[in-house]
């Protein structure tokens, strides 16, 4: 395992959820979740469910169960964050560019105004059709080498 570990969400992340329907109810799960798990696990990386519900510690074995049901039922439970802590994936955080306060989202917009108007970065020339799908990847690029991890 490589050091940190992974917090996935459970409602409304893994799990299909419209609302709280008690303790032993559980949604749906959501395959392309459960397949980023499995990538991430089978990459040697900890994952943990990272579920409010676990802070009420008697919810937590119907928690277990489902995921065992998923074949997720080595993962710890938990509703603990901790510096070990790599990543959060959940349906309900708005990430920020780190030390800006500034909402990823937000400048994602801004980009994309950019990029349109202004066509002068050096990639923009290099790709030969500059299409929706072409521009999306460039972004994803830019924002994952100079914003997230500058
Ligand atoms: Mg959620």
């Amino acid at each position: 395992m490589t050091s940190g570990w992974i917090g996935v969400d459970l409602d409304g992340t893994l799990a299909e959820y419209d609302g709280w329907k008690g303790v032993d109810h559980i949604g749906k799960v959501i395959p392309r979740t459960l397949e980023y798990i499995r990538q991430k696990l089978s990459g040697g990386i900890e994952v943990r469910i990272f579920t409010a519900r676990a802070s009420i510690p008697e919810q937590i074995p119907a928690v277990k169960q489902w995921l065992a049901s998923h074949g997720l039922g080595m993962l710890m439970v938990t509703c603990t964050k901790d510096v070990q802590m790599i990543e959060l994936v959940d349906d309900r955080c708005t990430q920020v560019i780190p030390n800006t306060g500034v909402p990823l989202r937000e400048r994602i917009v801004e980009l994309k105004a950019e990029l349109k108007r202004e066509k002068k970065t050096k990639e923009y020339w290099q790709l030969k059709q500059f299409d929706d799908e072409a521009e999306n990847a460039l972004l994803r690029e830019f924002i994952e080498k100079w914003v997230l991890r500058p």
